[in-house]
C-alpha cells in the first residue's frame, strides 16, 4: 500500500506578449517544494480580487514556466505515474484551468506538430515499450474514453455511430454495486497490442470530439474527457491478475459564469460546468477536512467516476494550467487556490490483485491429478489383477522401440501402474541375462543372418567398426549442414515478413497493419471488446470519409467554393507545412528501407560465405579422414566480424524506421484532422451563406416550405449543383456521384420546369447561374424548393468567396 498526498504541478503557458513581466515569479530554491507569486499590477490591487494584498504565493512540487516543452512535462509528470500503473497501481492526471490555459495541449497535445505530443500519445509509447520489453509477464491493454458533458457520459469509441452531434454517441450512465464499487454502463473497452492501435483509438475519439462540437456546444471547454487505460498483468503459470488503471482527465474550463458573461442556453451550460466543477470542489473540501464522514461523490457523475482518484485507491497527479496574463489574474488565482486544497488529500493506493478463478481451476486439476498419480506411487494402491496379453504385448513393443531410439533423451511411458513397472524391469532383465548367451541377440535381424551365415571373423569385424564409424561421422556432418540450410531458410523467410510488413507501400499508408500478431495477448474475459480493426490508417481515412462526406462525394460547384475556402483558410498552411514535413520522412523511409534492403543482401552474402567455407573445411576433413580443424582460421573470423558489424547496421536502422513509422502516423493523423476541422468549418459557413440568403432573397423567401442548408445524410446525395456550360441552354446537368461523369439525372436535367412548379417561379429565362453579378431574380429556377436554394446558395457562396478575396488582396 502506498499512502500519497495528490501530487499538484504548474504549467504556465507561453505568452503571447513576451514582454509581460512582473506579474509572476518562480521560486524553485526552496528545499521540499517550489513556489509561484503571483503579483498583482497596481490598477488591479484595489479592485475584485483582494483586500490590498499585493501578492499570492503558492507552493507547487514543481513549477514548469513558459519554456517547458512536451517531453519535460511527461518526463516529470506523466512517467513516474505511468510506472506505478505499470506495477499494478491505479493512476490519475487531471488538468485544471481556465479555458486556454493549455490543459487540452498538456493532455493531447497540439494538434500541429509532432513534437507538441501530449501526455497521451507519450504514456502510450512508453507503456507499450515497456511491456514489450518486459517477457516474465502477459500483459493486455485495453481503452476506453469517456466525455462529460451537462452531466451525461458519451462513449467517444462507438465505431458503429457516425456521430455529427454528441447526442449522436451511446449514453454512458453510472451504476454503483451494493459494495458501492462503480460501474459506467454503456463504455465500451477495445483491447489495443500495440501503440499503433492504441493511437488509433485516441484519434477516433478524439474526431469525434471534434466533429461532435457545434459552435452553440463549445463541448471542448464545457465537458470533461477522461481518457483511461486499462492494464492487466499476470505471470505465466500463476492464477493471480493484476488491474490498474490510469485515467488521463482533461476537465472543463474552470472559468466562473460571472466572467463569462453569457445569456440564454449558453448560460445554462455555462452553469452545468461550473456545477459539475462546483461539485469537484465540494468533493476535494470535504477530503481536505479531516473528521468528514461524507463525501458528495454522488452529487455528479465525473465525481462518481472519479471516485477513486480522489480519496481513493489511486496515485493522482494534478497539473494546474496557468494562463498569467493581467485580464486572467483572478482566474489564475483561482486555480492556485484550488491546487493548494487538493494538495491536502491523501490516498491510499493498493495492489488490485484478484485470482481468476478460471486459471485457478486448470491449475488445481492439474495438482490433482499429480497428486493422484503420487498417491498411487506411495500407498502403492495396486491392482492386483495380472496384466493381460495385450497390455504385455504393447508393454515389450515399447520396449523394443525405446531400445533401439538412439536418441539418448527418449524415455520409457508407462505411466504409474506399479505392475507395468514391475513387468518392464522384468522384461529388460531378461533381454540383458539373453545378450550375455553368445547364440543368442536381442536385434532379430542380426539373429538371421546369424543362422545362415557363418560368424564374422575378429579382423574382418574391426574393419566393418571403423567403416560404420566413418560413415556415422558422415551422416552427422550432413545432418548438421541440413539442419544450417533449414535455418538459413527460416531466416530469410523471417526477413522478408518481416520487410513486407515493415516496408510494404500501400496508397495512403506506408505502413500496412501487420496480420494479427501470433502471441496476441489474451482477452479479459469480461472486456465488451470490439473486434473492429483500428489499426490500419485505412480505417481512420474511411472513417474520415465516413464522418465527413469528404470531397468526392461534393458537387463540382461546392468543391470549387470548398477549395477557394482551404486556400484563404490558415489551417491550410500547417496542412501544407506537415505535408512537406511528411514528404521528407516518406523518401527517408525509403531511403532507409533500401539501405535495410542492401544490408540484409550482404549478411546473407556473408553467411553463404561461411556456410560455403564450413563445407569446404568439413570436406577436407572427410578427405583427409582428420577431426575438423580446431585451430582459428583468420578468414572465417573477419568474415564473422563483418557479419557482426552488418547486424548491428541493420539493427539501428530498423530502429529508426520504427521510431520513424510513429512519426509519420502521428504526422498523418495530424493532417487528417486538420482536413476534418477545415471541412466542418466550411460546411458551417456554407449553412450559414445558405441561412443568409434565404433571409436576403426574395426568391427565396417566396419559397416558404424552404429548409435551411441540409445536413442530414440522404440529402447529401443531392447538394447544390454547378450550373455548366449547357445550362445556357436552359439545361441543368448534374455530376454523376459514383462515376464522376455529367448525367442528366432526376428532374434537374430537364430544361422544362415541372409543372407543380411553375407557379412558384419567379422567371423563366435561362441565364447563367453562376455569375455573381446577375440579380438574383434573373435565376432560373428548377421549381425544386431544395436544389433551387442549394444554387442560390451556391451563388451566394460565390459572391462572398469574391469579395473576400477583394478584401483579402487589399
Ligand atoms: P484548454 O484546453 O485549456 O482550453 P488549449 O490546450 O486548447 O487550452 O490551449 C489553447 C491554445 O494555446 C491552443 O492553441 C494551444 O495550442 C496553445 N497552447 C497551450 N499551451 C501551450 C504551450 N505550453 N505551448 C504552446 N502552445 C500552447
Ligand atoms: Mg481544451
Amino acid at each position: 500500500m502506498v499512502n500519497q498526498t495528490i501530487q499538484i504541478f504548474a504549467r504556465v503557458k507561453p505568452s503571447l506578449r513576451k514582454h509581460q513581466q512582473g506579474i509572476y515569479s518562480i521560486d524553485e530554491d526552496e528545499k521540499l517544494a517550489a513556489s509561484l507569486e503571483i503579483i498583482l499590477p497596481r490598477d488591479l490591487a484595489d479592485g475584485f480580487v483582494n483586500n490590498k494584498r499585493e501578492s499570492y504565493r503558492f507552493k507547487f512540487q514543481r513549477i514548469f514556466d513558459q519554456d517547458a516543452n512536451q517531453e519535460t512535462i511527461f518526463a516529470s509528470i506523466a512517467k513516474p505515474v505511468a510506472e506505478s500503473v505499470l506495477a499494478g497501481y491505479n493512476g490519475t492526471i487531471f488538468a485544471y484551468g481556465q479555458t486556454g490555459s493549455g490543459k487540452t495541449f498538456t493532455i493531447t497535445g497540439g494538434a500541429e506538430r509532432y513534437s507538441d505530443r501530449g501526455i497521451i500519445p507519450r504514456t502510450l509509447s512508453y507503456i507499450f515499450e515497456q511491456l514489450q520489453k518486459d517477457s516474465s509477464k502477459v500483459y493486455t491493454t485495453h481503452i476506453s474514453y469517456l466525455e462529460i458533458y451537462n452531466e451525461c457520459g458519451y462513449d467517444l469509441l462507438d465505431p458503429r455511430h457516425e456521430a455529427s452531434s454528441l447526442e449522436d454517441l451511446p449514453k454512458v450512465t453510472v451504476l454503483e454495486d451494493p459494495d458501492q464499487n462503480i460501474h459506467l454502463k454503456n463504455l465500451s473497452l477495445h483491447q489495443a497490442t500495440t501503440e499503433e492501435e492504441a493511437l488509433n483509438l485516441l484519434f477516433l475519439g478524439d474526431t469525434n470530439r471534434m466533429i461532435a462540437e457545434t459552435p452553440m456546444n463549445q463541448a471542448s471547454t464545457r465537458s470533461h474527457c477522461i481518457f483511461t487505460i486499462h492494464l492487466s498483468s499476470k505471470e505465466p503459470g500463476s492464477a493471480t491478475v493484476r488491474h490498474a488503471k490510469l485515467h488521463l482527465v482533461d476537465l472543463a474550463g474552470s472559468e466562473r459564469v460571472a466572467k463569462t458573461g453569457v445569456g440564454g442556453q449558453l448560460l445554462t451550460e455555462a452553469k452545468y460546468i461550473n456545477l459539475s466543477l462546483h461539485y469537484l470542489e465540494q468533493v476535494i473540501i470535504a477530503l481536505s477536512e479531516k473528521h468528514r464522514s461524507h463525501i458528495p461523490y454522488r452529487n455528479s457523475m465525473m465525481t462518481s467516476v472519479l471516485r477513486d482518484s480522489l480519496g481513493g485507491n489511486c496515485m493522482t497527479t494534478m497539473i494546474a494550467t496557468l494562463s498569467l496574463e493581467k485580464r486572467n489574474i483572478d482566474e489564475s488565482i483561482s486555480t492556485c487556490r484550488f491546487a493548494q486544497r487538493v494538495a491536502l488529500i491523501k490516498n491510499q493506493a493498493v495492489l488490485n490483485e484478484e485470482i481468476d478463478p478460471r486459471l485457478m481451476i486448470i491449475r488445481l486439476q492439474k495438482e490433482i491429478q499429480e497428486l493422484k498419480d503420487e498417491l498411487a506411487i506411495v500407498t502403492g494402491e495396486l491392482r492386483t489383477e495380472a496384466l493381460t496379453e495385450a497390455e504385455i504385448h504393447q508393454l515389450e513393443k515399447l520396449i523394443t522401440s525405446f531400445l533401439e531410439d538412439q536418441d539418448p533423451e527418449s524415455r520409457l511411458e508407462v505411466g504409474t501402474d506399479m505392475r507395468k513397472i514391475h513387468h518392464c524391469f522384468h522384461h529388460l532383465k531378461k533381454l540383458l541375462n539373453d545378450k550375455k548367451t553368445p547364440e543368442k541377440s536381442i536385434v532379430p535381424f542380426e539373429t538371421k543372418n546369424q543362422d545362415c551365415q557363418e560368424p564374422f571373423k575378429e579382423e574382418e569385424y574391426e574393419k566393418l567398426r571403423d567403416l560404420l564409424k566413418q560413415r556415422d561421422n558422415e551422416i552427422n556432418i550432413l545432418v548438421n549442414m541440413l539442419k544450417k540450410e533449414k535455418k538459413k531458410v527460416q531466416d530469410a523467410l523471417q526477413l522478408s515478413d518481416m520487410n513486407r510488413g515493415e516496408l510494404r507501400h500501400s496508397r495512403s499508408s506506408l505502413f500496412p497493419p501487420r496480420a494479427s500478431a501470433e502471441g496476441q495477448r489474451t482477452s479479459l474475459s469480461s472486456a465488451p471488446t470490439q473486434s473492429q480493426d483500428f489499426s490500419t490508417l485505412e480505417y481512420r481515412s474511411s472513417l474520415l470519409h465516413k464522418k465527413t462526406g469528404m470531397r468526392e462525394e461534393m458537387s463540382l460547384g461546392r468543391q470549387e467554393a470548398f477549395e477557394t475556402f482551404k486556400r484563404d483558410h490558415a489551417d491550410s498552411i500547417t496542412i501544407s507545412d506537415n505535408k512537406q514535413i511528411l514528404k521528407q520522412r516518406f523518401s527517408e523511409a525509403k531511403a532507409l528501407g533500401e539501405s535495410i534492403n542492401e544490408a540484409r543482401r550482404k549478411i546473407g552474402h556473408l553467411k553463404e560465405e561461411l556456410t560455403q567455407r564450413h563445407i569446404q573445411q568439413v570436406a577436407l576433413g572427410i578427405s583427409e579422414h582428420t577431426a575438423a580443424p580446431t585451430a582459428s582460421d583468420p578468414r572465417e573470423e573477419k568474415l564473422r566480424s563483418q557479419l557482426e558489424e552488418e547486424k548491428t547496421r541493420y539493427k539501428a536502422m530498423f530502429t529508426r524506421l520504427k521510431a520513424l513509422k510513429v512519426e509519420i502516423e502521428h504526422l498523418q493523423l495530424l493532417m487528417d484532422r486538420a482536413k476534418v476541422k477545415l471541412q466542418k468549418e466550411f460546411e458551417v459557413w456554407w449553412a450559414e451563406e445558405a441561412t443568409q440568403l434565404q433571409v436576403d432573397s426574395p426568391v427565396a423567401s417566396s419559397l416558404d416550405h424552404v429548409k435551411p442548408y441540409p445536413h442530414t445524410s440522404e440529402s447529401k446525395h443531392e447538394q447544390p449543383h454547378l450550373p455548366s456550360a449547357a445550362s445556357r441552354c436552359g439545361a441543368w446537368e448534374v455530376q454523376d456521384q459514383g462515376t464522376g461523369r455529367f448525367s442528366g439525372r432526376r428532374t434537374l436535367a430537364s430544361p422544362v420546369p415541372s409543372l407543380h412548379s411553375r407557379k412558384s417561379r419567379s422567371t423563366s429565362t435561362p441565364v447563367e447561374g453562376s455569375d455573381p453579378q446577375r440579380p438574383m431574380s434573373s435565376i432560373p429556377l428548377t421549381g425544386d424548393s431544395q436544389t433551387d436554394s442549394d444554387i442560390l446558395a451556391f451563388i451566394k457562396a460565390r459572391q462572398s468567396i469574391l469579395q473576400r478575396k477583394g478584401l483579402g488582396s487589399n
